[in-house]
């Protein structure tokens, strides 16, 4: 069986961003992975910390559990989102069991986020969970720079994140970053935001948010690993056509299966009703706005 770093090598050599789909409620997991092999696409389905501690996703054995029932490996892996070392809430985690723990169970890919720990300190996380993750045979995911927006309260107003670069990823530091930890993808800030996952705003459309892409395409150039699109939902589509040509090779959907899924649950208290929501949502978005229907050949040849 192909390790999916080396698929991800691949779709960055083609120029194609692999969807990732976050799973925060379990019976989100078959629809999901059936609309990927209806569309003979190729998806990673991921679970982040923040979505068993605050939405329906229970816990990382659980998902991997409902994970297994449906899985098909040619289509679809299943990746930890995720794993703050400092959370949203600003709380300290006990990260490196939750990412063992994740390892054993056979999740083939892992992300410790460092993002809001100093240089130094992130670079000394990702390379202990790198090591970890490459003993086991797995790929290791990080992040630096802030891809805002899961912290509770309202964000800044976009423009201004946009217009000052607070928070993007920094060339040089990326480049640093990698050579110094051995991870496999990094996740960039580049004008990307997350959807809100607590109070008010969770139910509100997002922002839409536009990508910095000569920004994105230096980072490419210094770091030349798979790099990683967080907050996939709502950016304008041309900046993600572009983003996907310059990098790109791994794109995070959250906010707009979530919302498809609770909204349909609100309306007939239906999972079934809510899951069929879900596989017609993905559909669309696999051969629609992420254009990736029918990558199978590409990929597996
Ligand atoms: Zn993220």
């Amino acid at each position: 069986m192909e390790k999916v770093s080396e698929i991800i090598n691949k779709a960055r050599k083609m120029n194609i961003a692999i969807p990732a789909f976050n799973v925060p409620y379990l019976p989100m997991i078959e629809p999901i992975i059936q609309a990927v092999i209806d569309e003979d696409s190729f998806s990673l389905i991921e679970v982040a910390r923040v979505e068993w501690m605050k939405t329906g996703a229970k816990g990382p054995r659980e998902v991997y559990e409902e994970f297994i029932k449906w899985e098909k490996p040619n289509y679809v892996r299943l990746h930890l989102d995720h794993v703050p070392v400092i959370d949203e809430d600003n709380k300290r985690v006990d990260y490196l069991p939750i990412i063992k723990e994740a390892l054993e169970m056979g999740y083939e890919s892992v992300m410790v986020d460092g993002s809001r720990l100093d240089l130094e300190a992130n670079i000394q996380a990702t390379r202990r969970v790198a090591e970890l993750a490459h003993k086991k045979d797995a790929a290791c995911e990080a992040e630096l720079g802030a891809v805002m927006g899961h912290e509770p309260g309202p964000l800044p107003p976009y423009e201004e994140i946009f217009a000052s670069g607070k928070g993007f990823t920094d060339v040089k530091e990326a480049e640093i970053f990698v050579a110094q930890t051995n991870c496999d993808w990094l996740s960039v800030a580049i004008g990307n935001i997350h959807g809100a996952i607590s109070g008010a705003l969770r139910n509100k459309k997002k922002p839409e948010a536009r990508l910095d892409i000569k920004h994105l395409s230096r980072l490419s150039e210094v770091t030349r690993i798979p790099l990683v699109l967080h907050g996939g939902s709502g950016i304008a589509r041309e900046y993600y056509l572009e983003a996907v040509k310059n990098g790109i090779s791994k794109v995070n959907v959250g906010t707009e299966l979530r919302q498809t899924y609770e909204a349909a649950l609100q309306e007939d208290n239906s999972i079934a009703k809510a899951q069929d929501a879900v596989y017609n949502h993905t559909r669309n978005l696999i051969s629609g706005y992420y254009n990736v229907s029918g990558i199978q050949k590409k990929i597996f040849g």
